[in-house]
């Protein structure tokens, strides 16, 4: 199986090198040649344990890794995972699933794909004897996963842009008390927008990318995107035979990347009914799929501040399939789209998708019906999973987060405050940070710095 890039400027490429390139030299996302037929693997892949099932799948993209080799890749990715399951479906009542996404070792459901990324990284590392520069910007949670994702992986040194005072205490405390000589939390003046345009530029400049070995751990990284579709998958089997025909994925979602990661196990052949996106206050998706149009605005700091983006960077994968592969028109739509901050789709389909937005005042009091209704504590992310609709089709909730990395906002809610051990631990020990300005030149002249 090749990679082409959405802009298809490039020639299409292994696995293994659009993994360790993450964004396409051509400023475009990587997606597979086509999307392979896995419906015909249902039954057999049924009954497997999560990391069987997860090997299965990418030994279908991953044709450039041995299958011994990728077992292990896999199966060791999923031994930091505090639940047997690694991602249980727990039933709330008849028609309302949560899949538990909390259970890796930053409580965030980027863990799923980073503690993955990092061994295929480790992987292509010892292949080429080049090593890689990983460069993040994070409004929390990717910047904790990837650190801890990537820690202790020889030859890869981890840069991650986060917006300072901005991310939760805990979630700046995973980030930053890591004591790893090769991970360097950078903090800016400035929002994750800021971060992320930023760190565009500095992927855009091909000479010093080749410099440093740099790679992407954002959702832009292919890899990632298909390591989260395999929970769609363990999650659908999981489901009464009665709940699978119409059951309604409800994905908290900014980036577009979690909810698109089910969306591409859906069109390989997984029979999702459909999608809901979930945003806060940042409401660029639930627009879109209001009204066809995809607007800009700007970045309002939230209580769920994982989904605190307006540019969707893989809302470009989903363009590309819109538009039937023409990449033509997607560089057209991107350029648009970065020059004017809008773009209205002719004829906008919206297929099997809905969505909401739920305003930042409505959180708390969603946590807390949540809590009187079921007896379960949500976090803020996935509060907004449970944002009422006058749809009535069952749904399974994506729980993005454990309800203890945002102890505050809990405590608004419900009075009690969330703890969780390996949260705790952290408490005692020393931040290391650095400051850097969100600008290319900054963290281009950091990075050189720091290089091994
Ligand atoms: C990253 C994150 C999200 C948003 O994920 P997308 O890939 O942007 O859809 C939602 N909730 C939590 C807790 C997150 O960390």
């Amino acid at each position: 199986m090749k990679y082409i890039s959405t802009r298809g400027q490039v020639p299409a490429v292994s696995f293994l090198t659009a993994v360790e390139q993450g964004l396409a030299p051509d400023g475009g996302l990587y997606l597979p040649e086509t999307l392979p037929d896995i419906s015909t693997h249902l039954k057999r892949w049924e009954p497997l344990s999560y990391a069987e099932l997860c090997a299965e799948f990418f030994a279908i993209f991953a044709t450039d890794l041995e299958r011994s080799v990728l077992n292990n890749l896999v199966g060791d990715a999923y031994t930091r995972f505090e639940h047997p399951e690694i991602a249980p479906l727990r039933h709330l009542s008849k028609d309302k699933a949560v899949l538990e996404l909390f259970h890796g070792p930053t409580l965030a459901f980027k863990d799923f794909a980073l503690q993955l990324l990092g061994n295929l990284y480790a992987q292509q590392i010892e292949r080429t004897g080049r090593p890689i520069s990983v460069l993040g910007a994070t409004s929390g949670d990717t910047g904790a996963a990837a650190i801890h994702g990537l820690l202790g992986k020889a030859g890869v040194r981890t840069f991650i842009l986060y917006p300072d005072g901005r991310v939760s205490p805990l979630q700046e405390r995973q980030m930053t008390c890591t004591g790893a000589e090769d991970v360097f939390p950078l903090a800016i003046k400035g929002s994750f927008d800021d971060a992320q345009a930023a760190l565009k530029t500095v992927f855009g400049d091909a000479a010093f990318a080749r410099e440093v070995g740099l790679s992407a751990v954002n959702s832009i990284n292919l890899a990632r995107i298909l390591a989260q579709s395999v929970y769609y998958i363990y999650a659908w089997f999981r489901l009464d035979p009665r709940m699978r025909e119409e059951a309604v994925f409800v994905v908290p979602t900014g980036n577009f990347g979690n909810v698109l990661a089910g969306w591409l196990a859906a069109q390989m052949g997984l029979p999702i009914a459909g999608f809901r996106v979930a945003t806060n206050q940042n409401d660029i998706l639930h627009r879109l799929f209001q009204t066809g149009e995809y607007v800009v605005d700007a970045v309002a700091p939230s209580l769920a501040p994982s989904m605190d983006i307006q540019v969707a960077s893989n809302f470009e994968r989903f363009l590309y399939y819109m538009e039937s592969g023409d990449s033509a028109k997607v560089r057209s739509v991107m350029e648009a789209f970065k020059s004017g901050g809008r773009f209205t789709f002719e004829n906008f389909e919206k297929g099997n998708f809905s969505s909401t937005r739920t305003a930042d005042a409505e959180i708390p009091e969603i946590i807390k019906r949540v809590y009187q209704d079921y007896n379960y504590v949500v976090d803020p992310h996935t509060a907004c999973g449970f944002q009422e609709t006058s749809d009535n089709a069952p749904v399974v909730v994506l729980a993005t987060a454990h309800p203890a990395k945002f102890p505050d906002t809990i405590h608004t809610a419900l009075g009690i405050e969330p703890r969780h051990a390996s949260l705790e631990a952290l408490k005692s020990v020393p931040i290391v940070k650095h400051h850097v300005q969100p600008t290319p030149q900054s963290i281009k002249a950091f990075m050189r710095a720091h290089q091994a």
